[in-house]
């Protein structure tokens, strides 16, 4: 930029409580601050700043909900109208070979994996009807409003957000539209990004909240909305399964769950930790569709949505210091996902109620800018840490066993916890981020991937269109090399450029040029999911921010 933009410079907003995010987390949090107020007979200011074009735009799951913190924010929700239409009636379980599949029956199943009593919804329209209830109670929603700064008090304190930045060209100047952003300040700061937010990410570095625990680990979850004939529709079924197309060393499995109107949601979940560069996320979920068991439900539909987007899955020891001075990590930032259950939607709003519960006493009793500890302890003492307690070595035990051993003792874990309270392993650590754990190609041979069919597999640019994405073209790259000649002279010989694979978007590609290779970033393609964040095996690419309401445009995901 031409000129620096300092504090004061930009118009400023004051918030008792400002929350980066508008998942389930953060508008759970902003209504249960206003709950507590007008139950109090006070008032409390809150802005909930989101991204995406429109609350929901920006969000995908699964996804199979509990409705336990539903119930405890909004009790009444059916007569409210909340989008949760379709109770679990059927719950199956299957090992997929790449022509069979074995179900495995639900006795043998934890009673913790069990989804009947639980809704298969769309977590985009669930966030939609969560943001109209928290603006009839006052709190006031910002999309398009793109988080992009942490601001800081004197005393180190986080005191606000920057947000709205926008106009500035790729070459870095000032265009005729430019706007310097404003400043949102706060009593106290959510930060509600979800998996990998690049606001957490700074936060947690710059106060050592990673210190006292493991790295975080990952999954890849890619989706897509189908509409089905109604013949192969089986409302309310729910069906995961794990193995074929994926080897016994690569962690994953799929879900698909048939929601009302004919609709079935269906994805794919790799972990990250996978080893072979040559492996493809996106590929994987496109072959996985013509497993026998797969392909009937989905012949004669068609594909409404595709996205994707990164999961948390270190569980229990990868949480976080969860408060630092001036805010707290609520959801997925701080990452409450329940993995074996693929559950995280109820412990995100729960963190966010929890946080507001600690932020409206410190309110009360006049301060600000302090660290919440007793939001900290608020968690500890909460059903999310006996959720996350007893499963806390299923993902581990994966990654060291893969998936025979890792299904055998891990379940076998999952029963002893739920049976005696203890498990059998202690606690088990993970040992290295995703990104470490990707192998040298030289080690592997690449993938021979069947090329998709365009009826029931697409390449990945077809089905891009249906993510609804969209970047402003003239603006600075989002996606930043903190070192551009490393793809080239490093990841594409060592690891033969896994970007290009990883990435569920066809953002990354090696060119060659008359002058030689080339990395080219597609920025526009980008559905923000973060796995370039997290997978890079040198860590050299760095998510940021785009202008606010860029992205994709989910419309029920
Ligand atoms: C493929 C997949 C399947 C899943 N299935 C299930 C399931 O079946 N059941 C279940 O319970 N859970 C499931 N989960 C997990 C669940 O989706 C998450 O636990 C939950 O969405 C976390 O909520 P959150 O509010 O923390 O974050 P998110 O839902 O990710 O919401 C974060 C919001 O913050 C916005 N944001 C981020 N950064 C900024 C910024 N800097 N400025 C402004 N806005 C920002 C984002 O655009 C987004 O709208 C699944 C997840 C995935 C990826
Ligand atoms: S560029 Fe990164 S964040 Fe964007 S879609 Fe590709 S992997 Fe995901």
């Amino acid at each position: 930029m031409n000129e620096e933009v300092g504090p004061g410079m930009r118009e400023a907003m004051e918030y008792d409580v400002v929350i980066v995010g508008a998942g389930p987390a953060g508008l759970s949090a902003a209504i249960r601050l206003k709950q507590l107020a007008l139950q109090a007979g006070e008032t409390v200011s809150v802005c909930v700043l989101e991204k995406g074009s429109e609350v929901g735009a920006h969000i995908l799951s699964g996804a199979v909900v509990d409705p336990v913190a539903l119930s405890e924010l909004i009790p009444d929700w059916r007569e409210k109208g909340a989008p949760l239409k379709t109770e679990v009636r059927e719950d199956r379980f299957y090992l997929l070979g790449p022509s069979g599949a074995l179900r495995l029956p639900n006795f043998l199943m934890p009673r913790l994996m069990d989804n009947h009593g639980k809704y298969a919804i769309s977590l985009g329209n669930l966030c939609r009807w969560l943001a109209s209830q928290a603006e009839a109670i006052g709190v006031e929603i910002y999309p398009g409003f793109a988080a992009s700064e942490v601001l800081y008090r004197d005393d180190g304190s986080v005191r606000g957000v920057v947000a709205g930045v926008a106009g500035i060209s790729k070459m870095g100047e000032k265009k005729p539209d430019y706007q310097p952003g404003m400043e949102l300040l706060g009593k106290y700061v959510f930060i509600a990004e979800g998996a990998r937010g690049s606001l957490a990410k700074a936060i947690m570095e710059k106060f050592g909240l990673r210190a006292g625990c493991c790295p975080q680990k990952f999954g890849i979850g890619l989706k897509e909305l189908w509409e089905v004939p109604p013949a192969n529709h089986r409302l309310g079924q729910v069906t995961h399964t794990m193995g074929w197309p994926l080897g016994a060393k690569t962690g994953g499995g799929s879900f698909m769950y048939h929601l009302e109107d004919n609709l079935v949601s269906i994805g794919f979940v790799v972990h990250l930790n996978y080893q072979n560069p040559y492996l493809d996320p996106y590929l994987e979920f496109q072959r996985f569709k013509h497993h026998p068991m797969i392909e009937p439900v989905l012949s004669g539909g068609r594909r409404i949505a595709y996205g994707a987007r990164a999961i948390t899955e270190g569980g229990l020891q990868s949480v976080p210091k969860l408060a630092f001075p001036g805010g707290v990590l609520i959801g997925c930032s701080a990452g409450f996902v329940n993995v074996p259950r693929i559950k995280g939607t109820h412990n995100a709003m729960k963190s966010g109620m929890l946080a507001a519960e600690c932020a409206f006493d410190a309110i009360r009793a006049g301060r600000a800018g302090d660290e919440l500890s007793d939001y900290v302890t608020a968690v500890d003492n909460s059903w999310i840490y006996d959720d996350l307690r007893k499963v806390r070595n299923v993902k581990p035990l994966w990654s060291k066993l893969g998936l025979a051993g890792g299904l055998a003792l891990g379940g076998l874990d999952m029963w002893v916890n739920e049976i005696f309270g203890i498990s059998l392993f202690g606690t088990l650590r993970h040992r290295r981020n995703d990104a470490e754990s990707t192998r040298p190609a030289a080690e592997f041979k690449p993938i021979d991937y069947p090329k998709p069919d365009g009826v029931i597999s697409f390449d990945r640019l077809t089905n891009l269109a249906f993510s609804g994405t969209n970047h402003e073209e003239d603006q600075p790259v989002h996606l930043q090399l903190k070192d551009s000649s490393i793809p080239i002279r490093h990841t594409l010989p060592v690891y033969a450029e896994p970007a290009q694979r990883y990435c569920p978007a066809g953002v990354y590609e090696v060119v060659d040029e008359s002058g030689g290779l080339r990395f080219q970033i597609n920025a526009q393609n980008c559905v923000h999911c973060k796995t370039c964040d997290i997978k890079d095996p040198p860590q050299n690419i760095n998510w940021v921010v785009p202008q606010g309401g860029d992205g994709p445009n989910y419309p029920n995901m």
